[in-house]
């Protein structure tokens, strides 16, 4: 197998200043989560979290820079801030974005970027009645915070006309955070994407196909700090390549959230043929079933991936009964994640929308599994008989050919290379 390693796709890392000296300019603010905050991981996590920021802003047109600050990264460059925030909010592990200007720790420094930036939050905005929290994290400032709080407030109710202070329910609450050098001040609060830095988890193997479910599912994955690869199964040599299309598409889209992983893709379409003339009946789905979470099993030695994740729900469909998936969970050396197993059906369209990739997943395609699908499924697949068509081939030599003809695309992510550059979603070498 080429461009292998058994360990997470290295960060490369792109020309990155360090944070010019403290400046009045834009940045973004990110909060991490309070999970890893506590105990002896947090160096760790944190490294990873901005490695993974490191990657998420590849491409996004110009020099960036990453800080540390206590609990909080500071994020800025040479880069409008909005590219800046999107991005950001791309990466798990972070609970907030605050889009933020920066400003040397002086009281007059501090008092005139509140001005400014209640100014023009008043300007863009119908905004009246505002509020100003400070958090003072350097304890040798000269103001306590809520002598600066009420210090601000008459400085900004003084210089910006038409507001007054609101402290019950105001239309802007400015934030405060004063470091020893540096004050951040922001004025809103985005949701991230929370959860756990990819990778923190390990690597995972999805088994994505063209549908709602399993992309859904990959994301949940990665929330969860799982670096995930894709195995695509497509019905070749009997269908056409739409589904391979789709399951591109949808990698690419989900690399957004983490260091680019691959795709793989296998033509399941012969073996499929093998299990009908082997007699598999209404148990053709789940013996199909079987096969890949065998292969995918075989192909995540390879790749390093302790786990295999799939979209199956309980009771979703026939295939996904609780015998069934005891079925499948059997044939597998790993252990099958399954992320949507309680959700409904509505839920998971919904939660592809918001992530965008139901648009993809709308999309016509020619799916293995309706190829060669009995008129009514087992709900009740028993091992004895899926063991006994299995007995009808050889499995392990099936399963072999199928890592031996697999292709692995390299999808990348969606906006993160130059749109000039032609090496963009290349073809990799065979497996
Ligand atoms: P999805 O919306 O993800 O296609 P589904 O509701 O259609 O799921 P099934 O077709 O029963 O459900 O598939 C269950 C799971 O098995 C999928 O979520 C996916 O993880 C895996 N799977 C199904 N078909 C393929 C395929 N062609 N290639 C890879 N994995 C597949
Ligand atoms: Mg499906």
């Amino acid at each position: 197998m080429h461009g292998h390693e058994n360990h997470p796709i290295p960060a490369p890392r792109e020309p990155e200043d360090a944070a010019p000296a403290a400046a009045y300019g834009p940045c973004v603010l990110l909060k991490h989560g309070e999970v890893f905050l506590k105990g002896r991981n947090r160096h760790r996590f944190t490294e990873r979290l901005h490695d993974n920021l490191r990657v998420a802003l590849r491409g996004v047109g110009g020099s960036t820079w990453i800080k540390t600050a206590q609990n909080v990264t500071v994020l800025g460059g040479q880069v409008p801030r909005d590219a800046l925030v999107e991005r950001a909010r791309r990466v798990p592990g972070f609970n907030t974005v605050e889009p933020a200007v920066r400003v040397p720790s002086t009281l007059e420094g501090i008092s005139a970027a509140a001005a400014d930036v209640l100014g023009e939050v008043a300007a863009g905005r119908r905004v009246r009645g505002f509020a100003v929290r400070v958090r003072r994290r350097d304890k040798r400032f000269p103001l306590t915070s809520s002598r600066m709080e009420a210090h601000l407030g008459s400085h900004v109710l003084g210089a910006v006309p038409g507001l007054h202070v609101d402290l019950t329910s105001p239309d802007v609450t400015l934030s405060v955070e004063i470091d020893r050098k540096e004050t951040y001040l922001s004025w809103e609060r985005l949701p991230g994407l929370s959860g756990l830095p990819v990778g923190a988890s390990g690597r995972a193997l999805v088994l994505l196909s063209g549908g709602y479910d399993s992309p859904v599912a990959a994301h949940r994955a990665m929330r969860r700090g799982l670096a995930c690869d894709f195995v695509h199964f497509n019905g070749a040599p009997y269908t056409n390549p739409s589904s391979v299309y789709k399951a591109y598409a949808l990698a690419r889209e989900l690399n957004r959230h983490q260091p680019p992983g691959e795709l793989y893709v296998m033509a399941l379409g012969t073996a499929q043929k093998q299990l009908a003339v082997a007699g598999a009946g209404r148990l053709q789905v789940v013996a199909q079933r079987r096969l890949m979470v065998r292969t995918a099993s075989a192909l995540a030695a390879r790749t390093g991936a302790q786990a295999l994740v799939t979209g199956d729900s309980l009771g979703q469909v026939a295939s996904q009964t609780l015998a069934n998936l005891a079925a499948v969970d059997e044939a597998a050396a790993l252990p099958v994640l399954r992320p949507l197993i309680g959700w409904e059906k509505q839920e998971i369209i919904d939660e592809a929308r918001s992530i965008g990739t139901a648009g993809i997943s709308v999309l016509p395609d020619e799916d293995c599994c309706s190829l060669l699908a009995p008129p009514r499924v087992s709900t009740r697949a028993r091992l004895p008989q899926l063991r006994s068509v299995e007995r009808r081939l050889d499995l392990d030599e099936v399963v072999e050919a199928l890592l031996g003809s697999a292709q692995v695309l390299r999808p990348g992510a969606d906006g993160e290379e130059d749109p000039r550059d032609p090496a963009a979603g290349r073809c990799a070498a065979p497996v």
